[in-house]
């Protein structure tokens, strides 16, 4: 097993490892005090058998909330699908204190502090990935994770210690990890893409589907 999936799964909360990332998050501080402005930890339980992987929280959203995807527009399609296939029970209301609860499902970001522009580099997804890589060797349960968009595909690839050229990123593909781990690929639930049908709701909905029925081996 690639030795960096033992490490610390979460970032301090004035983590610096990114100047960048934390220029910007002082900045936040300072115009917005009462947002949550730190690294996005994940959300739900470490025994569960699905990770989905996002890019990185929004600045309005995750960033302002602390919860991934909560308020941004990404995460109205991405709970109302968990909700509707039952890997999240509840309702999601677009803050953390919604009662929303995930089942067997937990999600987390390829970067934990959100970049300017929502465009991480490629040196911060980097320097992130040994949170990722630490959170996948967390969950002892772990059958399939879903990656939302290229960037997160490839980050968890190399951090689970594959050649990017070996599984390359598609819409709606499914690579064999390791022997008892498979990645789901998904176009990433943003707004953008939505919005120029680059991914539909049914288009979205049929990866988790597909991700669902294998996991309970259907
Ligand atoms: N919010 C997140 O937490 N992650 C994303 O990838 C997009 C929005």
């Amino acid at each position: 097993m690639n030795s960096q999936l033992t490490g610390q799964c979460e970032p301090g909360a004035d983590c610096n490892v990114c100047a960048r990332l934390a220029a910007f998050r002082a900045e936040n501080r300072e115009s917005e005090p009462n947002w949550h402005n730190a690294p996005v930890p994940s959300f739900g339980d470490r025994n569960a058998r699905v990770l989905i992987v996002g890019l990185a929280p929004g600045l309005k959203g995750a960033n302002r909330t602390g919860r991934p995807f909560t308020g941004d527009y990404a995460g109205d399609l991405l709970y109302g699908t968990l909700l509707e296939l039952g890997l999240a029970e509840g309702s999601y209301a677009a803050r953390p204190d919604d009662g929303l609860a995930l089942a067997d499902c937990r999600i987390t970001n390829a970067v934990r502090c959100v970049p300017p522009q929502n465009k991480p580099t490629p040196a911060e997804i980097g320097n992130c990935r040994p949170f990722l890589a630490a959170t996948i060797g967390s969950m002892p349960r772990l059958k399939a994770i879903l990656a939302l968009g290229r960037i997160a595909h490839d980050s968890t690839v190399v951090a689970l210690g594959g050649r990017k050229s070996a599984f390359p990123f598609s819409h709606g593909a499914m690579h064999d990890l390791t022997p008892d781990l498979v990645l789901f690929d998904s176009y990433h639930c943003s707004r953008y893409n939505t919005n120029t049908g680059v991914l539909t709701a049914q288009m979205f909905r049929a990866v988790l589907l597909e991700l669902r029925r294998y996991v309970d081996g259907r």
